[in-house]
């Protein structure tokens, strides 16, 4: 990477911040907006996508760093992919993931059809004209109950298939390895590497 090597992690959440930090080389400088006291704008987008670059966007220019941002959710098949865009305001709403979880399991008690899946979309600015995103899906199902406690927001419903357990009962590290977030950074990654751009 150029640029003094600096990146801006464009997130407020520390589960993130952190995921998204050990993805990218050690000898680039992480810094988070938390850091430079710039809070985070409004996700007033109607698509992963969408939002993802409006928080990429807004990092940029506060902070004059190559910035990178990303926005993901949960899809439930049996919600009409519900929450989705809106997964960390459903949290929010409801007064924690752990109430929000509860609400999700009451929902769907009756549901023959448990698919899910957890979508992420990254984006990087690099300068004031380029801005490049990727997507990356894991597919799986909603779990009867909620089991474990690694991870973060709704780990703990969620069974990536071939898998018998959830995110929350997987390693951090295992999770990384095939989660939406690592497969949508691989996809952004050779993408850099056209432009030029390592990290
Ligand atoms: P946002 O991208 O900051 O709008 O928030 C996305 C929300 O989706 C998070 O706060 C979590 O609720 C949920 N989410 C996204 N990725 C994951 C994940 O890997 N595990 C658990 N929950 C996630």
């Amino acid at each position: 990477m150029k640029k003094n090597n600096i990146l801006l992690i464009g997130t407020h959440n520390d589960g993130k911040f952190k995921e998204i930090s050990k993805l990218i080389s050690k000898k680039i400088k992480k810094i988070s907006p938390k850091s430079l006291k710039i809070d985070s704008p409004k996700e007033t987008g109607k698509t992963f996508k969408s939002n993802s670059e409006l928080k990429a966007n807004f990092f940029f220019k506060k902070s004059k760093l190559i910035s990178i941002s990303d926005d993901s959710g949960l899809e439930i098949l049996a919600l009409k992919k519900k929450p989705g865009i809106y997964s960390a305001r459903w949290a929010k709403r409801s007064g924690s993931f752990k109430k929000a979880m509860i609400y999700i399991l009451k929902k769907i008690k009756n549901k023959k059809n448990r698919k899910a899946r957890f979508i992420c979309s990254l984006s990087i600015k690099l300068n004031k004209k380029k801005m490049i995103t990727s997507e990356g899906v894991i597919h799986g199902k909603i779990s009867f109950k909620i089991l474990g406690n690694k991870g973060f927001g709704y780990d703990p419903i969620f069974i990536p298939n071939n898998s018998k357990l959830t995110f929350g009962q997987i390693s951090t590290s295992k999770k990384m390895r095939i989660d939406h977030r690592s497969i949508a950074f691989k996809k952004l990654k050779k993408k850099l590497i056209l432009n030029k751009f390592f990290i």
